[in-house]
This record gives structure tokens, sequence and C-alpha cells, in this order.
């Protein structure tokens, strides 16, 4: 009989690229953080490992210390020592491997894109489970999360079990399917992989390119739990449309692979306490939102003429996955409409930064559109909280965070039903949707007719009915958005895994 132990209580480990606030690029480093305090309040003990970046925020680390004992990993024919220093960053327990090793990887000024990252991060996969081998810990899960940290599944049953490290059961997460990290397939040998016995179709073996090998593939084809970040996105990458290359391997391992909804800090993100803003407010003083419109009209220069003018907002990475073309029709389409545009976004696509550099330019002093081309975190919570609507046109989505910020935030989503996206924002005119759910508008097809409906439909009853609008306002910044639902979902997952392998070992 399969029974979970009765006080929860799990080892959790992550292994991780990324760790907001401290190494974040992006969504992973939220939700590795997010997920790590809700199951830490839970009652289990989480533990996290990342790489030592030379780039990370430092002040956001309590108690650093480097450890006195040294842990070997192997790599490319010998063995190289690390560092491993330990720390506290929102109150989870956090070890940092510095490897010393003459190419420096964690000593680039950046997170990611250099030349050998496949190496980069093989290699801290590697060392990431020698650290836990050698200093005798039992987890019961070891979660990694994206390419960057796949090999551990890999690593894990092929060299790490046997060596004695068998307590866990392997989770892991991808965040985005778009990057898989393939390599040729020599390059696996140097974390000590068998590339001959990986490099086959049913293991590493990238289903496109015959001689690459695939970090993700193997994440999914040697994890007990495979997870990814909505419940739509985990159908989406199933099909030979969204799955990226990899929709055979996860309808082949589908009975482990699930989606689950990411949350969002709602400490961080909290308007009623926001030290970015100038006026705090809640759902309850509405005044304080109109402020915020008040002010932000005022610093970038547009019109204050009218108060009752809808502001749409768009707070994104202008890549083509956001839908770029999408988000220039609804700024065009906005001003048609007599309302306001402010972008906050930047692009790591030359030709993207230039298309918008060159609108940004055209509308410099236009009285009703802004666009700022840079990453800014605050001037994002003053976008968030200034606006009436807040666009996310994506062609792809597989959670999205703005969309739930915006919410908190008492902006209205108005959104493609794609990914995380179809899975958080709930039309309001769709009277199959209970009331009490309804929180923004949608579209289906990522065309600017698309736009256009939903647009035009959250204008009208802006414009036509204020009193109802604000309810909608109240109503949607009183939503749960927090990780503790999404939490006890893969709190359940790891018990359930946890129990099979127990069961096994009695038989
Ligand atoms: P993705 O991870 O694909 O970029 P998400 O919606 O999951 O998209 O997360 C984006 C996060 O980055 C949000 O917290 C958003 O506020 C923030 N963000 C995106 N662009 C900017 C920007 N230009 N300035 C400040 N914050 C930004």
């Amino acid at each position: 009989l399969i029974s979970a132990p009765s006080s929860p209580g799990l080892h959790v480990v992550h292994i991780a690229a990324e760790m907001a606030p401290v190494a974040k690029v992006g969504g992973l480093g939220d939700v590795v953080t997010g997920l790590s305090k809700a199951l830490q309040k839970r009652g289990h003990l989480v533990e996290i490992i990342i790489p030592k970046y030379d780039c990370m925020q430092y002040d956001r680390i309590l108690d650093l210390r480097a450890l006195d004992a040294v842990v070997e990993s192997y790599f490319d024919g010998r063995l190289y020592k690390n560092k491993v220093w330990v720390g506290t960053i929102d109150g989870l327990p956090v070890y940092f491997i510095e490897p010393l090793h003459p190419d420096k990887f964690f000593w680039r000024g950046q997170f990611y894109g250099e030349h050998d990252d496949f190496k980069r991060f093989s290699f801290f996969s590697r060392a990431a489970l020698e650290l836990l081998l050698q200093s005798g810990k039992k987890p019961d899960i070891i979660h990694c999360h994206d390419w960057q940290t796949a090999f551990v599944a890999p690593l894990y049953w092929d060299l790490y079990a046997p060596k004695g490290l068998n307590s866990a059961r392997i989770c892991f997460t991808c965040h985005n399917f778009e990057y898989q990290g393939t390599a040729p397939a020599s390059e696996l040998a140097s974390c000590g992989l068998d590339v001959q016995e990986l490099n086959r179709p049913d293991r590493m073996q990238d289903n496109s390119a015959h001689d690459r090998i695939n970090p993700v593939k193997g994440a999914v084809v040697f994890s007990n739990i495979v997870t990814t970040v909505s419940p739509t996105y985990a159908q989406e990458v199933r099909t030979a449309e969204g799955g990226k290359g990899l929709h055979s391997t996860l309808n082949l391992h589908s009975k482990k692979f699930v989606g689950i909804l990411n949350g969002i800090d709602t400490d961080e993100w909290n308007p009623a306490t926001d030290s970015f803003l100038e006026v705090q407010y809640s759902s309850n003083d509405l005044q304080g939102k109109a402020a915020n419109k008040r002010a932000i009209r005022k610093q970038l220069g547009l019109s204050s003429a009218n108060a009752l003018k809808p502001m749409v907002g768009c707070i994104t990475r202008l890549v083509p996955q956001k839908g770029v073309h999408l988000i220039r029709h609804a700024l065009y389409r906005t001003l048609e409409l007599g309302g306001q545009f402010l972008l906050l976004g930047s692009s790591p696509v030359p030709h993207i930064q230039r298309e918008f550099e060159g609108i940004a330019n055209q509308f410099q002093n236009h009285d009703d559109i802004r666009l700022i081309l840079k990453y800014d975190e605050s001037l994002s919570h003053h976008i968030f909280a200034a606006s009436d609507m807040l666009i996310i046109p994506s062609i792809f989505e597989p959670c999205g965070l703005t969309q739930m910020i915006a919410m908190r935030y008492g902006s209205i989503p108005i959104a493609r039903k794609t990914g995380g996206l179809n899975d958080s924002v709930f039309d309001v005119d769709d009277e199959t949707i209970p009331f009490q759910f309804q929180n923004g508008y949608t579209f289906s097809n990522a065309d600017e007719q698309g736009v256009n409906t939903a647009l035009e439909r959250a204008f009208s009853h802006y414009k036509n009915d204020p009193q109802s609008w604000q309810q909608l306002v109240h109503r949607v910044m009183s939503i749960e958005l927090g990780w503790a639902p999404s939490a006890s979902q893969y709190e359940e997952l790891y018990l359930k895994s946890v129990a099979r392998a127990r069961a096994a070992r009695q038989n």
C-alpha cells in the first residue's frame, strides 16, 4: 500500500541558474524563490544551489561566508576544486558554487549568453550533485530547472545514485521550451556522461538533429516528475505546433508531465506597501491609483487634460514571443480610440530595438504616447500602478507574470488566450465564466482584428460604465495570486513520488 507520511516535512533541494532577487533574468528566478518560500512556510526544509556569479546583487544576501571544505568535481578528464559559499536570501538557505576552474565560468559580468554556456552549466550541474554527495545530505527531492540544470537528471541516475546519493526523486521544471540548450553530442562527455549511451532517440538525442544532444529532452526522460508553468502551456507543448520539437517526447512521458500555474510574490508586488510608489493604495482606496496616474503623466510629460482618458500599459521584453507587431498595432489603435499608451520594454534583438526606437522618436513629444526602451524596475511599478489596462498580446506564453502583477495593481489585463494567460485571464463578457472569475479581456487570434475587438470592448466598458469598471478593478485587486495554491500542488507531486519510491523499495 502507498501511504503518504502524515507530516510533510520533505527535504527539497533546488538546483538552478537563477534566484530572485540576487540573480534574476526572467520568470525562472521568481519561481525558485517564490516556490521555495511557500514550501518552507508549509514546513519543508528547502535549500537552493546556484552558481556564485560575479554580477549578483550581493547586498541582498545575508551572512555570506565560505565553507572550510572544498568540493572537488570532475570535468574534462580531471578534478577541479570548487569553493562553496553559504548565505541566506529572503530567509532561504542558499549554497553558491564558485568553480576554481581557469575559465572562470561565473566571473563573466553576465548570467547567460556566453559562448561556453553549455560547458559552464554542465560543470555546475555536476558540481552541485557533488556538493550534495560530499556533504552527506539525503534530500527527498532534487528539483532542477530549464536546460542549464537539466543535466542533473541523467547525472543523478547514471553517476550519483550508484555513488550513494540515492535518497532523492528528481523533479524538472521547464519554464520555456523555446530554450533547449542543444549541443554537439560529444560535448556531453565533459561532465562525465556517456555519449554512446545517451545519444539515442529514447534518451538525450535531439529529435531533429541526430548528432546533437538535448538537455531538456534528457531531463524529461530521466526525471520522476516533469512540470511546466501552466496547464494550457503543458497541453500546447504536446502538439507539433507548440512543442518546439519535443512534443513526441512529452507525449511519451505524459504520465509524469503536468502544468502548474506560477504565483507571484505578493509581498514584493503590493500596491499598499510598494515603496517605489509615492502614493500607496488598496482596493478600498482607489483615489491612490488615480494619484499614480496623475504622477506618471506629469513625470513623462503626457497630457493631463482629461483624467478619465484610459491609460494602457505594456511592460515586456520585446521579442517575437511577445507579439511585437501586435504591441505596435495596439499602440496606434489606442491612440485612435482616444487613450494613452505607455510602453516599457527593451529588446535583445537589434532590428526590433531599432524599430521601436523609430516609433519612440516619432512620438517623442506626443501628448498621449511614451515609449521607454530600457529595463527599469522602478518605472515598471509606476506603470502597473498608473495604468487602467495592461496589454499582453503574446504569440505564446508559458505562464506570464505581468497579467498577474497588473491585476494586483488594479490594471485590467487585455491578453491573448495562450499558455498561462489562458489560465489566468478570464473575459468579462464571457457568460460561461462565473462572474467572480471574470477579470480581464481576452482574444484568440494573434492578429490585429483580435487586438481591436478586445481593446474596443475594454475602452467601451471604461468610458460608458465607470461605476462598473471601478467594481471590476476592486474585484480584480482582491484575487488571490500568491504562491500557496501552486506550492501545494508541487507538494502533492513530491509526496506522491516519494511515496512511490518508498513502496518500490519495500517490495
Ligand atoms: P518573461 O519571463 O518571458 O520575460 P514574464 O511575464 O514571465 O515574462 O516576466 C516578466 C517580468 O519582467 C515581469 O516581472 C515584468 O514586470 C518584468 N519586466 C519585463 N520587461 C521589463 C522592463 N523593461 N523593465 C522592468 N521590468 C520588466
